[in-house]
């Protein structure tokens, strides 16, 4: 299929997919072989290699949704980021990071990078400034993550491509958050878009697997490594995965939409103290977040109002479930205190803006008005009456 012209839903349905010439069934059949004979001399298939048939056919899905022109598809988000860090990073080198990081990029940084005698330096201040000044002779890498977790702040990806250019550095962005539905950093410039398959592309909590993006080069010096890792993906999840990406756009479209009218209602609602979601207008970077996305993303964060316990509040949902994860179709809802930055200090937490009683909600497909009166269902049984007069 030429899907040279056509839009992004046609990519996600039929861009890379392998024809059934015995049975011309309307789906890639799948190869599960671990061992192919020899085609000629340079073509060793093995799914180590990275270049099963389902591997390669889904590789070029996943270039063309993010603009570039490879990609390698891996066992989980971490084996991606992992990976690609060690392609671009050996001793003596240094390594300019954003501090509100994924956790599990945190602790490969904090816990494996002093090991090999990398050096690394987090920005706090989310600005290009806060990265030039980070930045030192022996620099190769500036790694970004926008939007950050959890508390949606926006960084400028071109302006920090751009820097990076200037100084022969890098650019390694985290976009998971986003999908590449709602942003394609390529096209700002940056080097390596890195994905999470788990969450948005995988899309039904179902599947665990991650996606490296670049040009051919760069892949390339990441395929060098990553065979020595072996961090590849199994062929079935391959295939399972090439199912969920043909819902993708229709997925994320959705749940741009459902979070945007969610965040609008939780602003206005008397029991909500703050929210945090890119979409409006009163989000300190939603002009940055304008000028690179295209949705704001399934991904919103929200404090309750003093009084109102938030782990008590988050027992009586009962559509949206309590979960680690996110981005499924189903929502789900966490307490970074308590999960994903409980290895944190409270004082770290605080210099990040994350407050005990902060919930990140992962905004699904369900009819909006069914997440909104299970949240205020939930408010209503917690809520401390107030004293009658
Ligand atoms: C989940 C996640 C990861 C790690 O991916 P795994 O598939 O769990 O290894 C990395 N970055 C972000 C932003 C994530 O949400």
């Amino acid at each position: 299929m030429n899907t040279k012209n056509m839009g992004f839903n046609t990519i996600c349905t039929h861009h890379g997919e392998i024809k059934d010439e015995q049975f011309k069934g309307a789906i890639s059949p799948i190869y599960m072989s671990t061992s192919y004979a020899f085609e000629g001399v340079d073509v060793k298939r093995y799914p180590r290699y990275f270049n099963t048939p389902n591997q390669e056919a889904l590789s070029k899905k996943i270039a063309k949704l993010e603009k570039g022109e490879s990609s390698l598809i891996f066992g989980s988000g971490m084996a991606a980021i992992s990976t690609t860090l060690f392609a671009f990073l050996q001793k003596g080198d240094h390594i300019v990071l954003q501090r509100t990081l994924y956790g599990g990029t945190a602790n490969l940084i904090n816990e494996e990078f002093k090991k090999h005698g990398i050096e690394f330096s987090y920005v706090d201040a989310q600005t290009p400034e806060g990265f030039k000044q980070k930045i030192q002779p022996n620099t190769k890498v500036i790694y970004i993550e926008t939007p950050s977790n959890p508390l949606l702040t926006i960084i400028d990806i071109k302006s920090i491509a751009d820097l990076a250019k200037e100084n022969n550095i890098v650019t390694i962005i985290d976009n998971t958050f986003a999908s590449p539905v709602n942003q394609n950093p390529i096209l700002f410039g940056i080097d390596i878009v890195i994905h999470s398959a788990t969450k948005y592309l995988g899309g039904h909590s179902d599947i665990l697997a991650g996606a490296v993006i670049s040009s051919e080069k760069n892949i390339d010096q990441i395929f060098q490594v990553a065979k020595n890792f072996g961090g590849s993906l199994s062929d079935f999840t391959v295939w399972m995965l090439e199912r969920s990406i043909k819902t993708l756009g229709i997925r994320v479209q959705r749940q741009n939409k459902n979070a945007l009218k969610l965040a609008k209602w939780l602003k206005k609602h008397e029991d909500i103290a703050r929210v945090y979601y890119p979409g409006l207008k009163s989000h300190p970077d939603h002009e940055i977040a304008k000028k690179q996305m295209t949705g704001y993303g399934g991904m919103l964060s929200f404090e309750l109002k003093e009084g109102i316990d938030a782990s008590k509040f988050q027992k009586e949902l009962k559509l949206i479930k309590s979960s680690m994860s996110l981005a499924g179709v189903e929502s789900t809802i966490l307490s970074p205190t308590l999960t994903s930055h409980a290895l944190l200090t409270e004082e770290e937490r605080n210099l990040q803006g994350i407050k005990d009683g902060l919930l990140r909600l992962s905004v699904g497909i369900e009819e909006k008005e069914d997440l909104m009166q299970d949240i205020q269902q939930a408010i209503e049984k917690v809520k401390v009456p107030e004293l009658e007069h």
